[in-house]
């Protein structure tokens, strides 16, 4: 039971149960039941991207791919614009703003206020413990390597000496048939698991590292799918440095700030950063990681500018 209860609270609060505050585990572990438990969108997590870019531009938003904010501008201890460069061109201009919402960890939020910092906040940033990151394999497969009632969901455990045993669990996710995710007779099978960011960070042993991870998880998973060269179709794997590239979070690390008591909601990140119309919103702060708790500090955020504006 505990060993139950410490991997499914360690995928959303980061910690195991001695760890996880309490209230953070009830919530986490009630999401994960029926009547609504988890479910997959039909269509993948891709229609979730695309029906915020709708709504964004439907309210009259502007979304820029390939553009990276360079820094936050502080005078007075009030944010007053952010430099904005486009990846492309090189092309970098200021933006000013009544109010800025930074949607990024906490870390690259010290890094954009650069000296600007307030000193105790990034005191606080600095003492957080190491934050997890992913190794992700990405499999897609003949539908035959799928066993039969197999659930969209599964977890192993591991105990060994093999990368993926020194981290212990792989979560797995497995697409159904006809759910948008894979051609007919195909699927996917997609398995994570949490690994310390800093050793991907390595150039000479990088791609060793990778190889190691990627036929471990894949020979962890082959004793429950039927995986051969016949029936996997397309394979990749995504390590730290792969969500550092494609997300700029620091080190690549994911899941926000573990959910201990000392970082859990009041004694977490707040939304309202001690800089004026500086806003926090995403897996940093509260309630911490996944799409429905992230989606919702920002709700609080647009809340909190509202009530401003009354
Ligand atoms: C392997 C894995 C599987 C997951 N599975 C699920 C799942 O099934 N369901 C679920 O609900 N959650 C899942 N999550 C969690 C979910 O992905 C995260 O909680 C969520 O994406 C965090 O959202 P965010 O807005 O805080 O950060 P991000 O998703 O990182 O979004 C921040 C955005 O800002 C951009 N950005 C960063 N810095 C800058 C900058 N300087 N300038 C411009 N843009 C910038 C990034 O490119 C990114 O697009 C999973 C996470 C992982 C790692």
């Amino acid at each position: 039971m505990r060993t139950f209860l410490d991997l499914q609270l360690k995928l959303y609060s980061q910690v195991n149960a001695e760890e996880t505050a309490l209230l953070y585990a009830a919530t986490a572990l009630s999401v994960s039941q029926e009547p609504q438990g988890l479910f997959h969108l039909e269509g993948s997590m891709q229609v979730l991207s695309d029906r915020l870019v709708e709504s964004l531009e439907r309210d009259g938003g502007k979304l820029l791919m390939r553009h990276t904010v360079e820094h936050i501008k502080v005078e007075n201890n009030n944010c007053s614009a952010i430099v904005i460069r486009n990846q492309k061109t090189g092309e970098s201009w200021t933006e000013s703003a009544e109010h800025v919402v930074a949607n990024v960890t906490v870390q690259n939020l010290v890094q954009l206020l650069g000296e600007k910092a307030p000193k105790g906040y990034k005191k606080r940033v600095e003492n957080l413990p190491p934050a997890s990151g992913a190794f992700v394999i990405y499999l897609g497969v003949d539908q035959s390597a799928i066993p039969p009632e197999c659930p969209p969901h599964l977890q192993f455990l591991y105990d060994g000496n093999g990368p993926i045993g020194e981290n212990n669990s792989l979560f797995v996710s497995v697409s159904r048939v006809n759910d948008g995710r894979a051609p007919v007779g195909k699927a996917t099978i997609i398995a994570s698991s949490f690994v310390d960011v800093d050793k991907w960070f390595y150039q000479e042993n990088y791609d060793v590292i990778k190889t190691e991870f990627t036929q471990e998880a894949i020979s962890h998973l082959a004793k429950f799918f039927y995986l051969k060269p016949e029936t996997i179709i397309h394979q990749e794997a995504a390590t730290p440095r792969t969500f550092y590239n494609f997300t700029a979070r620091d080190k690549g690390m994911v899941g926000g700030i573990g959910q201990r008591i000392p970082t859990f909601g009041p004694f977490g990140f707040a939304n309202r950063t001690p800089i004026n119309n500086l806003w926090l919103v995403g897996d940093s702060t509260h309630p911490g990681e996944g799409t429905a708790g992230v989606s919702y500090s920002a709700l609080t955020v647009v809340r909190q500018i509202e009530s401003l504006n009354r």
